[in-house]
């Protein structure tokens, strides 16, 4: 018997698992697929193992954090890239911006390309920005799980901090305030896409993602993001935590309200812990002895593809923007279809990732943002688009598709999620408050720890979230034990 079961070898259960085991407990991780990661997946070509999933990191030191814990240094562990220029947008008009790895070096480059108003009103966004994330990081990020309680009887620090992070507003109509130039306000926007949400509803909150990447900056790690799981799964087992793969929980057990353990298919499973990685809507409708509703307003979903293209000059991420963006959250959250001029997303692992293999010819991981997989969805249309732009932009040349994953390939390979790659989206002021919390409610002994939960998606989020949950576990354990 396991102290403590985690359901799944995601970012989230592995940071939770590694973080429990430190505190001296036995831990077993059931995984549902044969190898560890989840979103941050592979796929494997002539040997070498490409990235299907997150090909930027961010807030690094939430990751040596985690190795930290298990007294390991991430320098030893895995290498990081800074890749600069680090992206670059491309627009239809012509226009081209490249963001560098330093902030002074990006408002320099956006004054040179787009004017000294939009430089100067990026170095204010930005001011803007870190003033949101300073605010909100404490609690919404790094704290417990934000409640409404909280928020009432606060005080007037409490009401300073969130009259900060601008809840009221929403991003779009936030940047337009600040930003005139329609390139600026398509770069700024499209931060609202990292947490799958739609810019036009979701509060101005995540316009501290703006902050996060390009002032504080993104990284790859060199050879890929999957590196960075052999680090945490290497991490996790030096600690004795024990892995299960081709696992899939079926339940969780749960006797006089508080939970006694899993059952697979290989059979029980004991502990008076569980943390579950996975999705918290395939918890609550799926997993659970009484089954609960899940939310509806999920995140965006995408289609995602592995090319091989002839090599090409280029920079680490090269993002393609359509005439209209707005129109592209307008075609994915009111239509529930794909965006009909897509914008298209690039990462060239030989630069994000140092990964080189091939002599005349390279890999790109290539991103058009979609609907959840309960929307119609036609492959060949998306693919096609996405190509055409491509070829025509110049940026590939006798490609040839290796991989690609549909809205509902991700909600078959990841269950309750809808394809969703976020988890629930914030399109509104509450959604930090509605997403559920590290530690179950109703039942005793149950946490979760995951993109799905607090504090939410993204790479980081998700390791915060294993951390919270194994906080709230062993919370609760050091009461039971002094009770
Ligand atoms: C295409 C794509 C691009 C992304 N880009 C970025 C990026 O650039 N930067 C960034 O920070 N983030 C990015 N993300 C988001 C990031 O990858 C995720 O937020 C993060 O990896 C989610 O981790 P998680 O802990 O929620 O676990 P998940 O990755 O969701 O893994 C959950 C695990 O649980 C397992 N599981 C589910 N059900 C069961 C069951 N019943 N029994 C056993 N196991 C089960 C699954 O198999 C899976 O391995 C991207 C995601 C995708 C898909």
């Amino acid at each position: 018997m396991a102290d403590a079961i985690v359901i799944g070898a995601g970012l989230g259960g592995l940071s939770a698992a590694i973080h429990l085991a430190a505190d001296g407990h036995r831990i077993e991780v059931l995984e549902a697929a044969p190898e560890a990661g989840g979103k941050a997946g592979t796929f494997e070509i002539d040997g070498v193992r490409l990235d299907t999933g997150p090909s930027v990191l961010t807030l690094p030191t939430v990751l040596d954090e985690v190795f930290a814990r298990a007294g390991r240094r991430s320098g030893d562990l895995i290498d990081y890239v800074v890749f600069d220029p680090a992206f670059r947008y491309r627009f239809p008009d012509g226009a081209e911006v490249t963001l560098h790895h330093r902030v002074d070096d990006t408002i320099d480059a956006v004054r040179d390309t787009l004017g000294a108003r939009a430089g100067d009103e990026l170095a204010s966004f930005l001011d803007y920005a870190a003033a949101i994330w300073e605010a909100a990081a404490p609690s919404f990020v790094y704290g417990d799980a934000p409640r409404w309680t909280t928020l009432l009887f606060g005080g007037l620090e409490t009401l300073r901090a969130v009259s900060k992070i601008d809840p009221l507003t929403t991003m779009q109509r936030a940047i337009d305030a600040r930003v005139h130039d329609e390139h600026l306000r398509a770069i700024l926007l499209r931060y609202a896409t990292y947490n799958g949400s739609d810019a036009r509803r979701a509060p101005a909150t995540p316009n501290c993602i703006a902050h996060v990447e390009i002032g504080l900056g993104g990284y790859g790690v060199r050879g890929g993001i999957h590196r960075l799981v052999d680090a945490l799964v290497d991490t996790a087992t030096g600690l004795g935590v024990r892995f299960a793969f081709d696992t899939p929980v079926e339940r969780i057990l749960t006797a006089q309200g508080a939970v006694r353990g899993v059952a697979s298919a290989r059979g029980e499973h004991r502990a008076d812990l569980v943390v579950a990685n996975a999705d918290a809507a395939h918890v609550f409708t799926s997993l659970l002895p009484r089954p609960r509703r899940a939310t509806e307003d999920r995140s965006m979903s995408g289609w995602t593809a592995l090319l091989s293209t002839k090599k090409r000059e280029r920079v680490a991420h090269t993002v393609f923007f359509p005439r209209d963006y707005v129109q592209e959250f307008a075609d994915v959250f009111d239509a529930g279809r794909p965006p009909e001029e897509p914008t298209v997303y690039v990462c060239a692992p030989r630069l994000s990732a140092e990964l080189d293999p091939w002599k005349d010819r390279e890999a790109l991981f290539v991103m058009v943002n979609a609907p959840t997989a309960d929307h119609a969805f036609d492959e060949d249309e998306v693919r096609a688009k996405a190509m055409a732009r491509l070829e025509a932009e110049g940026a590939i040349e006798g490609a040839e598709i290796l991989w690609s994953r549909t809205p509902q390939g991700l909600a078959d390979r990841f269950p309750g999620t809808l394809g969703a790659l976020y988890g629930a989206a914030s399109n509104g002021p509450s959604a930090a408050f509605s997403r559920p919390p590290n530690r179950d409610k109703t039942l005793r002994g149950l946490y979760y720890a995951s993109g799905s939960a607090h504090p939410g998606g993204g790479m980081p989020l998700a390791l915060l979230s294993g951390r919270a949950a194994a906080r709230a576990a062993q919370e609760d354990l050091l009461c039971s034990a002094s009770a």
